[in-house]
């Protein structure tokens, strides 16, 4: 049986002000406790949140880091800072850092094994754009980016890493992929961890759904055999919201 893992991604929104307050919020609310739950952060909130957090059920990460340790690489965080303030998670490879910030499946993959080698949990980020879609090719994109981000992971830490499936066209468009379309990509994620890395791995191995999950679609697309929870966009950036989210199964 896998946990559930619903996770917000804020990106660039909530300054250490507005974090605070949510955080707060956050915290004070009757969230379901078999539902393994957290928030990813911009940089500059990271300390509030292992501050706000600690002591609680809530997980917490970063949206990006670089993959070394130290040095001259003015603007990035590394994994040793992140493991520092005993982030839980980083999201790697997002379509918005792919599209707006040029990153390729080679440096993705470099961040997937550092996050790996310093005990994060990277959520890896895959998913096909419309016009793949429309021409029937998001399959193959999913296999090519989950080939290259995932080469040289080895099978004990395969069962770690959370792979999001977020079709690019769902994302804060308010379009969601109908159940069955998001339950069929993840389930075509998972024969690809059988085929590489065997059932057992295959049926342990957590596969989010993200674009567009709210309150009103979240229980009929996590009741679908393949999707284990959501990475969740604009929905986490209120407190009501994402509790309905996480309480999915009251
Ligand atoms: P939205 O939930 O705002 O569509 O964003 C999804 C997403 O990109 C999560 O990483």
């Amino acid at each position: 049986m896998r946990t559930p893992v619903i996770i917000g991604n804020w990106k660039m929104n909530l300054a250490p002000s507005e974090a605070k307050a949510l955080l707060r919020e956050l915290r004070e609310l009757d969230l379901d406790q078999s539902v393994e739950k957290g928030v990813c952060v911009p940089a500059i909130d990271l300390l509030i949140a292992e501050d706000i957090l600690k002591d609680s059920d809530i997980k917490f990460g970063a949206q990006n880091m670089y993959f070394e340790e130290s040095g001259a690489y003015t603007g990035e965080i590394s994994p040793t800072m992140l493991n520092d303030i005993k982030a839980d998670y980083v999201i790697l490879g997002h379509s918005e850092r792919r599209e707006y910030f040029k990153e390729d499946d080679e440096l993705i993959n470099k961040k997937v094994l550092s996050a790996l080698e310093h005990d994060i949990i990277p959520i890896l980020c895959v998913g096909e754009t419309l016009e793949e879609r429309e021409s029937n090719k998001e399959e193959e994109k999913v296999r090519n980016q989950l080939e290259k981000d995932l080469k040289d992971v080895k099978d004990s830490d395969i069962e770690k890493v959370i792979i999001a499936y977020e079709p690019i066209w769902a994302i804060g468009t308010g379009k969601t992929a109908s159940s069955d379309d998001a339950d069929c990509m993840c389930k075509f994620i998972r024969n690809y961890i059988k085929k590489v890395y065997g059932e057992d791995y295959s049926e342990k191995i957590r596969i989010q759904y993200g674009g567009s999950m709210k309150p009103k679609n979240v229980k009929e697309l996590l009741a679908k055999e393949n999707i284990d929870g959501g990475l969740i966009g604009g929905a986490s950036l209120k407190a009501s919201d994402f509790e309905q989210l996480i309480n999915y199964k009251k």
